[in-house]
Protein backbone atom coordinates (compact mmCIF):
# COMPACT_ATOMS: atom_id res chain seq x y z
CA UNK A 1 0.00 0.00 0.00
CA UNK A 2 1.13 3.40 -0.90
CA UNK A 3 1.97 5.53 1.88
CA UNK A 4 0.36 9.07 1.91
CA UNK A 5 3.22 10.95 3.42
CA UNK A 6 5.69 9.40 0.36
CA UNK A 7 3.38 10.15 -2.43
CA UNK A 8 4.35 12.38 -5.54
CA UNK A 9 3.91 15.67 -5.29
CA UNK A 10 0.69 15.37 -7.53
CA UNK A 11 -1.18 12.90 -4.34
CA UNK A 12 -0.62 15.81 -2.14
CA UNK A 13 -3.52 18.43 -2.12
CA UNK A 14 -1.93 22.02 -1.65
CA UNK A 15 -3.11 23.86 1.87
CA UNK A 16 -1.73 27.33 2.22
CA UNK A 17 -1.40 28.39 5.90
CA UNK A 18 -3.67 30.58 7.93
CA UNK A 19 -0.42 33.06 7.61
CA UNK A 20 -0.55 33.27 4.24
CA UNK A 21 -4.58 33.72 3.81
CA UNK A 22 -4.13 36.40 6.63
CA UNK A 23 -1.14 38.34 5.31
CA UNK A 24 -3.29 38.35 1.73
CA UNK A 25 -6.26 39.50 3.17
CA UNK A 26 -4.07 42.47 5.25
CA UNK A 27 -2.88 43.35 1.45
CA UNK A 28 -5.57 43.77 0.01
CA UNK A 29 -7.23 45.37 3.08
CA UNK A 30 -4.49 47.88 3.10
CA UNK A 31 -4.73 48.52 -0.76
CA UNK A 32 -8.68 48.74 -1.11
CA UNK A 33 -8.16 51.33 2.09
CA UNK A 34 -4.79 53.32 0.13
CA UNK A 35 -7.09 53.56 -3.68
CA UNK A 36 -10.33 54.67 -1.38
CA UNK A 37 -8.16 57.41 0.76
CA UNK A 38 -6.62 58.43 -3.18
CA UNK A 39 -9.79 58.62 -4.21
CA UNK A 40 -10.97 60.94 -1.63
CA UNK A 41 -7.89 63.20 -1.12
CA UNK A 42 -6.65 63.64 -4.82
CA UNK A 43 -9.88 66.10 -5.42
CA UNK A 44 -10.32 67.22 -2.21
CA UNK A 45 -7.26 68.80 -2.13
CA UNK A 46 -6.07 68.70 -5.68
CA UNK A 47 -3.02 67.67 -7.95
CA UNK A 48 -1.57 71.15 -8.00
CA UNK A 49 -1.39 71.45 -4.35
CA UNK A 50 0.64 68.06 -3.95
CA UNK A 51 3.08 68.52 -6.56
CA UNK A 52 2.98 71.52 -9.25
CA UNK A 53 4.23 69.04 -11.84
CA UNK A 54 1.65 66.51 -10.75
CA UNK A 55 -0.89 67.47 -13.71
CA UNK A 56 1.13 67.45 -16.10
CA UNK A 57 2.52 63.85 -14.97
CA UNK A 58 -0.54 62.49 -14.64
CA UNK A 59 -1.70 64.10 -18.20
CA UNK A 60 1.50 62.81 -19.60
CA UNK A 61 0.37 58.83 -18.00
CA UNK A 62 -2.93 59.44 -19.24
CA UNK A 63 -1.73 59.99 -22.78
CA UNK A 64 0.68 57.33 -23.01
CA UNK A 65 -2.14 54.69 -21.82
CA UNK A 66 -4.59 56.46 -24.30
CA UNK A 67 -3.08 55.68 -27.28
CA UNK A 68 -1.52 52.20 -25.75
CA UNK A 69 -4.42 50.89 -25.41
CA UNK A 70 -6.25 52.43 -28.73
CA UNK A 71 -3.32 51.57 -30.88
CA UNK A 72 -3.15 48.27 -29.69
CA UNK A 73 -6.76 48.36 -30.41
CA UNK A 74 -6.75 49.45 -33.84
CA UNK A 75 -4.03 46.68 -34.60
CA UNK A 76 -6.10 43.82 -32.71
CA UNK A 77 -9.01 45.24 -35.05
CA UNK A 78 -6.85 44.55 -38.27
CA UNK A 79 -6.11 41.63 -37.52
CA UNK A 80 -9.38 40.68 -37.02
CA UNK A 81 -10.87 42.40 -39.87
CA UNK A 82 -7.87 41.11 -42.36
CA UNK A 83 -6.03 38.44 -41.10
CA UNK A 84 -2.74 39.72 -41.13
CA UNK A 85 -0.25 42.41 -39.01
CA UNK A 86 1.42 45.10 -40.77
CA UNK A 87 4.72 44.04 -39.03
CA UNK A 88 6.48 42.13 -36.09
CA UNK A 89 7.52 43.56 -33.14
CA UNK A 90 8.35 41.70 -29.81
CA UNK A 91 5.40 43.83 -28.25
CA UNK A 92 3.04 43.44 -30.45
CA UNK A 93 3.54 39.59 -30.55
CA UNK A 94 2.83 39.69 -26.63
CA UNK A 95 -0.50 41.93 -27.10
CA UNK A 96 -1.73 39.11 -30.50
CA UNK A 97 -0.70 36.44 -27.84
CA UNK A 98 -2.04 37.53 -24.59
CA UNK A 99 -4.81 40.01 -25.77
CA UNK A 100 -6.22 38.68 -29.19
CA UNK A 101 -7.35 35.45 -28.09
CA UNK A 102 -9.47 36.24 -25.13
CA UNK A 103 -10.67 39.62 -26.21
CA UNK A 104 -11.79 37.84 -29.93
CA UNK A 105 -13.43 35.09 -27.93
CA UNK A 106 -15.49 37.33 -25.98
CA UNK A 107 -16.84 39.46 -28.84
CA UNK A 108 -16.94 36.36 -31.05
CA UNK A 109 -19.33 34.98 -28.41
CA UNK A 110 -21.12 38.30 -28.14
CA UNK A 111 -21.26 38.12 -32.07
CA UNK A 112 -22.48 34.21 -31.78
CA UNK A 113 -19.47 33.46 -33.76
CA UNK A 114 -18.18 29.79 -33.61
CA UNK A 115 -14.86 29.65 -31.59
CA UNK A 116 -13.11 27.52 -33.81
CA UNK A 117 -13.39 30.44 -36.46
CA UNK A 118 -11.47 32.84 -33.73
CA UNK A 119 -8.61 30.24 -33.29
CA UNK A 120 -8.38 29.66 -36.81
CA UNK A 121 -7.60 33.21 -37.18
CA UNK A 122 -5.32 33.51 -33.93
CA UNK A 123 -3.29 30.73 -35.64
CA UNK A 124 -3.02 32.14 -38.67
CA UNK A 125 -2.02 35.42 -37.06
CA UNK A 126 0.64 33.24 -34.63
CA UNK A 127 2.30 31.85 -37.97
CA UNK A 128 2.59 34.99 -39.78
CA UNK A 129 4.46 36.42 -36.88
CA UNK A 130 6.27 33.52 -36.28
CA UNK A 131 7.75 33.43 -40.21
CA UNK A 132 8.20 36.93 -39.90
CA UNK A 133 10.56 36.43 -36.52
CA UNK A 134 12.04 32.98 -37.42
CA UNK A 135 14.48 32.49 -40.03
CA UNK A 136 17.43 30.61 -40.67
CA UNK A 137 17.11 28.28 -37.45
CA UNK A 138 19.17 25.60 -37.58
CA UNK A 139 17.26 22.29 -38.45
CA UNK A 140 18.42 20.02 -35.21
CA UNK A 141 17.16 22.75 -32.86
CA UNK A 142 13.57 22.51 -34.38
CA UNK A 143 11.10 20.21 -32.94
CA UNK A 144 7.96 19.05 -34.69
CA UNK A 145 5.37 17.42 -32.61
CA UNK A 146 2.91 15.06 -33.78
CA UNK A 147 0.25 14.33 -31.75
CA UNK A 148 -0.38 10.45 -31.35
CA UNK A 149 -3.82 10.57 -33.14
CA UNK A 150 -2.25 10.90 -36.63
CA UNK A 151 -1.38 7.01 -36.22
CA UNK A 152 -2.95 4.12 -38.46
CA UNK A 153 -5.06 2.69 -35.70
CA UNK A 154 -4.32 -0.29 -35.72
CA UNK A 155 -1.00 -0.31 -36.16
CA UNK A 156 0.56 -1.98 -33.38
CA UNK A 157 3.92 -0.11 -33.19
CA UNK A 158 4.82 1.69 -30.36
CA UNK A 159 6.20 5.55 -31.98
CA UNK A 160 5.09 7.42 -28.57
CA UNK A 161 8.43 6.48 -27.56
CA UNK A 162 11.28 6.39 -30.53
CA UNK A 163 9.80 7.69 -33.43
CA UNK A 164 12.34 5.16 -35.77
CA UNK A 165 10.05 1.95 -34.42
CA UNK A 166 8.01 3.04 -37.06
CA UNK A 167 8.03 0.57 -40.26
CA UNK A 168 7.15 3.03 -42.54
CA UNK A 169 4.12 1.05 -44.46
CA UNK A 170 2.11 4.19 -45.94
CA UNK A 171 -0.77 3.65 -44.13
CA UNK A 172 -0.11 6.78 -42.03
CA UNK A 173 1.89 9.98 -42.63
CA UNK A 174 4.35 8.78 -39.56
CA UNK A 175 6.55 7.17 -42.01
CA UNK A 176 7.10 10.08 -44.41
CA UNK A 177 7.16 12.32 -41.65
CA UNK A 178 10.00 10.09 -40.31
CA UNK A 179 11.76 10.36 -43.89
CA UNK A 180 11.41 14.29 -43.35
CA UNK A 181 12.86 14.45 -40.41
CA UNK A 182 15.96 12.38 -41.90
CA UNK A 183 16.35 14.60 -44.99
CA UNK A 184 16.44 18.01 -42.74
CA UNK A 185 17.87 16.60 -39.55
CA UNK A 186 15.00 18.05 -37.45
CA UNK A 187 13.77 16.29 -34.38
CA UNK A 188 10.41 14.60 -34.84
CA UNK A 189 8.18 13.37 -31.28
CA UNK A 190 4.69 11.88 -31.36
CA UNK A 191 3.07 12.99 -28.30
CA UNK A 192 0.34 11.26 -26.59
CA UNK A 193 -0.92 14.53 -24.62
CA UNK A 194 -0.73 18.12 -24.37
CA UNK A 195 1.40 17.39 -20.79
CA UNK A 196 3.65 15.01 -22.62
CA UNK A 197 4.51 17.66 -25.26
CA UNK A 198 4.95 20.68 -22.72
CA UNK A 199 7.49 18.12 -21.34
CA UNK A 200 9.43 17.39 -24.66
CA UNK A 201 9.62 21.13 -24.68
CA UNK A 202 10.79 21.70 -22.05
CA UNK A 203 13.52 18.56 -21.97
CA UNK A 204 14.59 19.95 -25.54
CA UNK A 205 14.23 23.51 -25.72
CA UNK A 206 14.37 23.66 -29.34
CA UNK A 207 14.72 27.27 -30.57
CA UNK A 208 11.51 26.64 -32.65
CA UNK A 209 8.19 24.25 -32.85
CA UNK A 210 6.22 22.97 -36.08
CA UNK A 211 3.04 21.31 -33.97
CA UNK A 212 0.44 19.54 -35.29
CA UNK A 213 -3.03 19.42 -33.61
CA UNK A 214 -6.87 20.31 -33.79
CA UNK A 215 -7.56 24.53 -33.13
CA UNK A 216 -8.66 23.99 -30.11
CA UNK A 217 -5.25 22.37 -28.73
CA UNK A 218 -3.56 24.42 -31.07
CA UNK A 219 -4.62 27.85 -29.71
CA UNK A 220 -4.05 26.69 -25.97
CA UNK A 221 -0.41 25.50 -26.72
CA UNK A 222 0.38 28.38 -28.38
CA UNK A 223 -0.41 30.86 -25.51
CA UNK A 224 1.32 28.11 -23.35
CA UNK A 225 4.44 28.02 -24.81
CA UNK A 226 4.77 32.02 -25.52
CA UNK A 227 7.20 33.49 -25.71
CA UNK A 228 9.01 30.42 -27.77
CA UNK A 229 7.74 30.12 -31.59
CA UNK A 230 5.48 27.65 -32.97
CA UNK A 231 4.29 27.17 -36.26
CA UNK A 232 1.06 25.85 -35.94
CA UNK A 233 -0.58 23.35 -38.46
CA UNK A 234 -4.31 22.13 -38.41
CA UNK A 235 -4.84 18.44 -38.49
CA UNK A 236 -6.85 16.70 -40.78
CA UNK A 237 -10.07 14.69 -39.59
CA UNK A 238 -11.66 12.78 -42.10
CA UNK A 239 -13.01 10.39 -38.92
CA UNK A 240 -13.32 13.20 -36.53
CA UNK A 241 -11.83 14.58 -33.41
CA UNK A 242 -8.64 12.62 -31.85
CA UNK A 243 -9.78 9.56 -34.14
CA UNK A 244 -7.21 8.75 -37.06
CA UNK A 245 -6.34 12.55 -37.74
CA UNK A 246 -4.21 13.04 -40.52
CA UNK A 247 -1.78 16.07 -42.04
CA UNK A 248 -0.44 17.14 -44.90
CA UNK A 249 3.02 16.38 -45.09
CA UNK A 250 3.56 19.29 -48.07
CA UNK A 251 2.85 21.60 -44.85
CA UNK A 252 4.87 20.37 -42.30
CA UNK A 253 7.81 20.50 -45.11
CA UNK A 254 7.02 24.28 -45.97
CA UNK A 255 7.05 25.06 -42.42
CA UNK A 256 10.42 23.40 -41.67
CA UNK A 257 11.78 25.55 -45.08
CA UNK A 258 10.23 28.45 -43.68
CA UNK A 259 12.14 28.45 -39.97
CA UNK A 260 15.46 26.61 -41.60
CA UNK A 261 15.63 26.96 -45.26
CA UNK A 262 16.17 24.22 -47.63
CA UNK A 263 17.78 21.01 -47.07
CA UNK A 264 21.30 20.59 -47.51
CA UNK A 265 22.16 19.57 -51.11
CA UNK A 266 19.39 21.57 -52.32
S1 LIG B 1 3.48 4.35 -41.22
FE1 LIG B 1 4.48 3.60 -39.33
S2 LIG B 1 3.16 4.23 -37.68
FE2 LIG B 1 1.95 4.43 -39.54
S3 LIG B 1 0.86 2.50 -39.68
FE3 LIG B 1 2.76 2.22 -40.86
S4 LIG B 1 4.24 1.40 -39.40
FE4 LIG B 1 2.52 2.17 -38.20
Amino acid sequence: MQDIGQGDSESISYRPGRSLFAGLLVLLALAAASLGFLLWYVPTVGLRNIHPALPWLLGAVTLVLSLAVFGGGAIILNAALRGRVPFYSRWLRWLIMRFYLPVMSIAGALLKMPRIKVEQAFIKLNNQMVRMMARGLRPRRLLILMPHCIQFDNCRIKVTRNVRNCAGCGKCEIGELVTLSDEFGVNLFISTGGTVARRKVQEERPDAVIAVACERDLASGLQDAYPLPVLAIVNERPRGYCMETGVAVKDVRQAVIDLAGSPPGL
